[in-house]
This record gives C-alpha cells, sequence and structure tokens, in this order.
C-alpha cells in the first residue's frame, strides 16, 4: 500500500533525494516517507545498511519491513529480494562514528538489538540537561520503539534529571504495556519510594497470568518492600517460578527465607525458587544474568543445606525434591552477602 506525496520531505533512508511516496504496508499510522528507489528496496527487504539505519533510527527496528529476520543489526539484508543486492559504500555507521554527534548517537542507540555499557558511556562528553532535552525530543515522536529507547536512556544515561519527565510517562507506560521498561527509569531517576509505588498501584489491574507477566517490572526497585508485596499477592496454587525469581532480586535475606519455609506453601516454594535465582546458570531470564541476585545475611552455606533436608522431610512434592536437590548440589554456587 502507498500513495504518491506531494509536500517536500527527504527521503526518510537515503536522505539525499525528496521523498515522492508513502509507505504504508506496516505501519497506516506511521508511514515511510521515501524516494521510488529506497521504496522499492524497502518493499524487496533490500535496503543498503545506510537505508536500514536511517529508518530504523525514526521507525525503531521492530516494525515488520525493518526487523530482524530481514536485517542484521548493522542493516545488512539478510535475505534480499534481489539479484544485484550491493551494500559498498553504503555502510550503517558505528558507535565510534556516531559518538561525536548526540543526535546520531540517539539513533545508533534506537538501532541496537540491545543496549550497554559502551552504548551509554558514549553519551559522557554530553551535557545531562542537553542529552536529556534530546531524548523528550524524540520521544515525542510517538513511535513505541522510539520511546522505549529513549526511556532506557533516562534509566542509564540521564538519571535524577530526568525524574519529572518519567513520572510523567507513567501512564503511557501502563497504556503501551511497557511497564517493565518505564519501571527500570523509575527506580533509577525518581526519588524512592514514587517509582515503586506508581508500578506497584499500576499492577492492581493485573491478575493470575497477567498479573505473573507485568510483575517483574518491581525487579528494578531491588526493595524488601517488594517482598511484603509477594507475601500479600501471591497465589495459594500454581505458583510460577517468577515468584520467586522477583523475591531474589528484591534484597531478599535468610531470616525471610526461614520464615518462608516455616509457614509451608505456597511461600516456601517461592523461597525455594528465589535460592535457585541465586545460582548462576544457563538459561536463566534476562534479568537475573543483569542483576545477579543474591541472599542476604547468611554467611553458611551449610545452614542453608540443613534447612533445605529439614524442609524436604515435610514437603514430599516432586517439585520440592527436584529444586532441593538442585540447590544442595550446587550450594557453593549460591551468591551470599
Ligand atoms: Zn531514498
Amino acid at each position: 500500500m502507498s500513495k504518491e506525496i506531494s509536500v517536500h520531505w527527504l527521503c526518510q533512508a537515503c536522505r539525499r533525494v525528496p521523498a515522492a511516496e508513502e509507505v504504508r504496508d506496516d505501519d497506516p499510522l506511521e508511514p515511510y516517507r521515501l524516494c521510488h528507489e529506497c521504496a522499492n528496496r524497502l518493499r524487496y527487504r533490500a535496503l543498503r545498511p545506510i537505508e536500514w539505519f536511517n529508518l530504523a533510527a525514526l521507525h525503531g527496528w521492530t516494525k515488520f519491513l525493518l526487523h530482524d529476520d530481514f536485517y542484521d543489526q548493522d542493516g545488512q539484508a539478510c535475505q534480499p529480494d534481489v539479484d544485484n543486492y550491493v551494500t559498498e559504500e553504503n555502510h550503517a555507521p558505528t558507535l565510534e562514528m556516531c559518538a561525536g554527534s548526540l543526535e546520531r548517537l540517539i539513533d545508533y542507540c534506537i538501532t541496537r538489538w540491545h543496549l550497554g555499557k559502551e552504548e551509554f558511556e558514549a553519551f559522557k562528553p554530553f551535557v545531562a540537561s542537553k542529552v536529556l532535552a534530546a531524548i523528550v525530543d524524540r520521544a515525542n515522536a510517538d513511535n513505541r520503539h522510539v520511546w522505549e529507547t529513549m526511556v532506557r536512556l533516562c534509566a542509564n544515561v540521564v538519571g535524577v534529571p530526568a525524574a519529572p519527565w518519567v513520572s510523567a510517562q507513567s501512564d503511557r507506560a501502563c497504556r503501551d504495556g511497557s511497564l517493565f521498561i518505564w519501571a527500570e527509569a523509575a527506580a533509577k531517576c525518581l526519588a524512592a519510594p514514587e517509582g515503586l509505588h506508581k508500578t506497584i498501584d499500576a499492577l492492581r489491574v493485573f491478575h493470575g497470568r497477567d498479573l505473573q507477566k507485568q510483575m517483574s517490572a518491581l525487579s528494578w526497585f531491588r526493595a524488601p518492600a517488594v517482598l511484603d508485596w509477594i507475601e500479600i499477592n501471591v497465589p495459594r496454587e500454581d505458583v510460577a517460578a517468577v515468584w520467586g525469581q522477583l523475591a531474589s532480586l528484591s534484597n531478599l535475606d535468610w531470616s525471610r527465607v526461614q520464615s518462608w519455609l516455616a509457614s509451608g506453601r505456597p511461600l516456601s516454594l517461592v523461597a525455594l525458587d528465589a535460592l535457585a535465582s541465586c545460582i548462576p546458570r544457563q538459561g536463566q531470564a534476562r534479568i537475573l544474568t543483569i542483576l545477579n541476585p543474591k541472599l542476604e545475611g547468611c554467611g553458611d552455606r551449610s545452614t542453608i543445606g540443613h534447612a533445605l533436608r529439614t524442609y524436604e522431610a515435610k514437603d514430599s512434592a516432586p517439585r520440592v525434591a527436584t529444586k532441593c536437590s538442585f540447590i544442595i548440589q550446587h550450594l557453593d554456587e549460591l551468591r551470599t552477602e
């Protein structure tokens, strides 16, 4: 689906010649404005890397025609539907090439599949107020992927000066299903306990599996108050491992684990999953590898082993035996503080 345009926009992909048409195939509300040549390359999944970069910087890379089945993170087409796909002298810029310009650096971040320390540190030469102004300006474009990237930059680059803007974004985060992304910024930019309280309020509308999906937003706060929230909200049955995962990320201490084991199900199951989350292993949720949860207040691991054997003797469920056996086998690897 496309239509000719009459106003004079520059082609969003090559940024060299005027746009001649709007391509609305994957997002009618936010069309690509392109010259005919770039529009054809977009349709044939054969954009040149710099063209993909320029488009992804405006639209995000999660839209269908730009997504990661069709292009790698550097804009190279993976399955171009043309015979003569050529990329010479049309490479996407590297982080180093973007680092001298705040606008280009933000472009670069929007195009990344994952953001990390290297990207965040590249903002250090820029004044925080200017970074924040540029972020707010980009977020106004009303593109969800771009907005989420801007929130992540507030969390990891701007910090406290971004508090008023981050606070004002909570409704949008709920509306767009981006509570997890927003909560990181809330935890890092807002004065405690505002971010935690707003996140807990936002979770009130969710129940059952929906609550389990959304509640990981609380992980960013690393707060014992989340343990109290778990005690109130954990279901009586079918306790998924994510409850323990969240507990492990909330400054869990040994006295709380003992109390949960003594209280029996469901909190005893949460305690076992929480201890298992403190043991690094392949295939763990990404949030655990980022935040590296530790059990506090228990210097002697043999105490943990003894408590688990005692609990296991009272609860014969296969899930309990499997989990206790795993934790006991890997006690030396269990992170403590
Ligand atoms: Zn073009």
